[in-house]
């Protein structure tokens, strides 16, 4: 028998970062435990086409899938939380849909028709949900933005009429909110709950499931009376309380009966959900004896969602080896060769992350410096890899200057430069390596031994490559290729052995790292940033 996807669609009320996409991910890892399979799709509200051109800054981490989609960083919980592989279908904007319509509207196949936000963008937007669909027993949707706003009305109004098109034994509205605890009346609150869920109504959308995110616990009362409000019954109000680790979020959810009820409404058949790895995992996490700190050189070190999967990675790899990471974000433009000996002081590993634009250029050189002349772990990603090339260059083998032609175009050795394919290229917008390559690890290499293969999958998301013209002169000087494309042309990972822990990768291996199945990169990095400690320790340091 055809069995037809049911759709879960996520709102979110009173404020921003409630954890919209922490709490679809969440509903999705409760799916798959109880067998079912899911997709996620994040739709966006702005009028970027993609997030690939957007400030680090203002909209955090640009996840990169597979398919060399640039997208939301929610994105990267979902594939974290669940089996879901997403694609560029996983994520749109209104940005997208408008340039979708438009382009129709140019073809002519509106046949005269006067275009509209509805029916033909809320059309748009209908056919992209429906076709994420594909087999899968549930889709997860999360609307992008806050209830009020008035750019997610037109995800609103398509996601109302879905209701009627699809029937409603196959929609379900979750709607997450805040109850603000008000320290003078010692009360929770629980008005602007009703202020949002009202919002929603007078969009035509009844939430079924209340999701409400509070510091405390909260009572049965409470519940009653959110529910009374908001035309909801008691059992359908799930309390978020704030959690230390957030993949306890999804064994909270359980504790409150939210896939049960889920399930229920959607009219879904399932087994009881197995829940084990995840508690075995939250177990492990709370049981860590180790802890190890690690500096992270960056610019965007104030905003700390900027490295939102780079954080995850260390994570995961922290519970592997049973440790704590603790995370010391140092500003690259901060550091100097005075500086330098004291912000590293207490680090136990170095790491540079991806990057793109000059400043702080010189400060994530020095960092590379120093990690490489006083053996400390050292793991370059992307622009950090690119940086280890240039102080290597510049250091070791004598090349005076060199660097990438990305801040310096005039130098004398470009050993980071743009391949051919890249110079012609004049728009911004999606035209970097982007997504999965194939890379080729050498027999033997280190990176040999940590992936434990010799054909890898990684994702990009850069424009500037290693110069092939100076493998040789820093090979001899004992900076090797660890991962090689497999056309031979382009090194996508370089390893200094004569060092505990030196690798630096052209692509991000935080992108493909899960919380139960750490990137090798990472484990064996963080296992080395522990021997450091010892060593370290047992020196006095
Ligand atoms: N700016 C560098 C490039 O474009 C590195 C990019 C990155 O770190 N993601 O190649």
């Amino acid at each position: 028998m055809y069995k037809s996807t049911k759709f879960i669609f996520v709102t979110g009320g009173v404020l921003s970062s409630l954890g919209k996409g922490l709490s679809a991910a969440s509903i999705g890892a409760l799916m798959e435990c109880r067998g079912l399979t899911v997709t996620l799709l994040k739709m966006d509200p702005y009028i970027n086409v993609d997030p690939g051109t957007m400030n680090p800054f203002q909209h955090g981490e640009v996840f990169v899938t597979d398919d060399g989609a640039e997208t939301d960083l929610d994105l990267g919980h979902y594939e974290r939380f669940t089996h879901a592989i997403l694609r560029q279908k996983n994520n749109f904007t209104t940005g997208q849909i408008y340039d979708a319509v438009i382009q129709k509207e140019r073809r002519g196949e509106y046949l005269g028709e006067t275009v509209q936000v509805i029916p033909h963008i809320t059309d748009e937007i209908k056919d992209k949900i429906r076709g994420l669909g594909n087999g899968v027993d549930v889709a997860i949707v999360e609307v992008g933005g806050t209830v009020g706003d008035i750019e997610s009305l037109p995800f609103l109004e398509a996601i109302r009429q879905l209701r009627v098109d699809l029937g409603p034994q196959n929609v379900l509205y979750v709607h997450l909110t805040l109850l603000p605890f008000v320290k003078a009346s010692g009360e929770v609150k629980t008005k602007p709950t009703q202020h949002s869920v009202k919002a929603l109504r007078e969009v035509g959308i009844q939430p079924d499931i209340l999701i409400c995110r509070t510091e405390k616990k909260i009572t049965r009362d409470i519940k009653e009376k959110i529910a009374l409000f908001c035309n909801v019954r008691p059992e359908e109000v799930i309390a978020a309380e704030d959690v230390t680790c957030i993949y306890e979020v999804l064994l909270n959810f359980h504790d409150e009966g939210l896939d049960q009820k889920v399930v229920e409404l959607l009219n879904i058949w399932t087994r009881a959900p197995i829940l084990d790895e995840w508690r075995s995992f939250i177990q492990a996490v709370k049981s860590m004896e180790l802890s190890v700190t690690i500096g992270i050189v960056g610019k965007y070190v104030n905003l700390h969602e900027s490295y939102k999967s780079l954080n995850e990675a260390l994570f995961a790899a922290g519970v592997k080896n049973r440790s704590t990471v603790n995370l010391k974000f140092i500003d690259s433009e901060l550091l100097t060769s005075e500086t330098v000996t004291s912000e590293f002081s207490n680090v136990d590993g170095i790491l540079v992350p991806g990057g793109f634009g000059s400043r702080g250029i010189e400060g994530k050189i020095k960092a590379v410096r120093f990690a490489r002349e006083n053996k400390i772990p050292f793991f370059g990603i992307c622009l950090g890899m690119q940086m280890a090339v240039v102080e290597f260059a510049r250091n070791v083998c004598e090349l005076e200057g060199a660097n990438s032609t990305e801040f310096n175009p005039e130098t004398s050795y470009p050993v980071i430069h743009l391949m051919d394919e890249q110079r012609s290229i004049t728009d911004k917008g999606g035209t970097m390596r982007l997504g999965a390559y194939e890379c080729v690890i050498p027999e033997n290499s280190e990176c040999h031994t940590i992936y434990g293969t010799t054909r890898i999958s990684e994702r990009h998301r850069h424009r500037y490559e290693f110069n092939p013209e100076f493998r040789n002169i820093l090979e001899e000087k004992g900076l090797r290729a660890g991962g090689i494309s497999p056309d031979g042309k382009l090194i996508e990972i370089v390893e200094y052995s004569d060092h505990p822990w030196f690798i630096g990768c052209q692509f991000h291996p935080e992108f493909k790292s899960k919380p139960m199945d750490s990137h090798p990169l990472f484990a064996s990095y963080i296992k080395a940033c522990l021997d450091y400690k010892i060593s370290r320790e047992s020196k006095g340091k």
